[in-house]
């Protein structure tokens, strides 16, 4: 594999993702899923790793978290060209397991690479795991943006955790007024 400063357009990153056995993820997956969204957002989600749907179609978040996600998109008032969301890690972890430090560490490259290249205003953590790729030094609260990297990060629930607790999404929506600023 090439270095990560040689990918020099988003089209290079996704190629060498499509190449990677960096890690043993290789072996199982069916499709890596590494992006969906714009190529200049705005904001760029980060979600946590591909699951079963994902795995089967190459697309992130195409299930039901998928639905949540767009209608947290819609909330934020975001339009097609102002969002972007890709994964901690671009193949599936066997039964969804959370990935370990060792995968998010051989996936990171392509992590750091696209957020350089997609260059947004605004990060959004969706999740735990996806602050544990980010930012694995530092413990953000929800909806509290910080600033990392010279960039604005701001955790959320993932989408995935609001669908047997509904009630979040009301504390979801909070996080997204408080911080509008973020999202125009
Ligand atoms: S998870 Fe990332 S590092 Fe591991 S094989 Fe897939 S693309 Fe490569």
């Amino acid at each position: 594999m090439k270095m990560s400063s040689e990918w020099k357009t988003l089209e290079d990153v996704e190629k060498n993702i499509f190449e990677c056995t960096a890690c043993p993820l290789s072996e199982t997956v069916i499709n890596k899923v590494v992006r969906k969204g714009s190529d200049k957002p705005k904001v760029l989600f980060i979600g946590e790793a591909p699951g079963k749907n994902e795995d089967e179609t190459g697309v992130p978040f195409c299930g039901r978290a998928g639905k949540i996600l767009d209608e947290l998109i819609d909330y934020a008032g975001l339009e097609d060209r102002d969002w972007a969301v890709i994964n901690t890690i671009k193949c599936r972890p066997p039964k969804n397991r959370n990935p370990n430090k060792k995968e998010l560490e051989a996936c990171k490259p392509f992590l750091n690479r696209q957020i350089e290249l997609l260059d947004p205003k605004a990060i959004i953590l969706l999740g735990n795991t996806a602050e544990k790729a980010f930012c694995p030094d530092r413990k953000l609260e929800w909806g509290i943006p910080e600033e990392i990297n010279e960039r604005i990060v701001l955790k959320l629930y993932h989408p995935a955790a609001l669908i047997y607790t509904r009630s979040r999404i009301e504390s979801q929506n909070a996080y997204i007024d408080q911080n509008k600023h973020l999202f125009e």
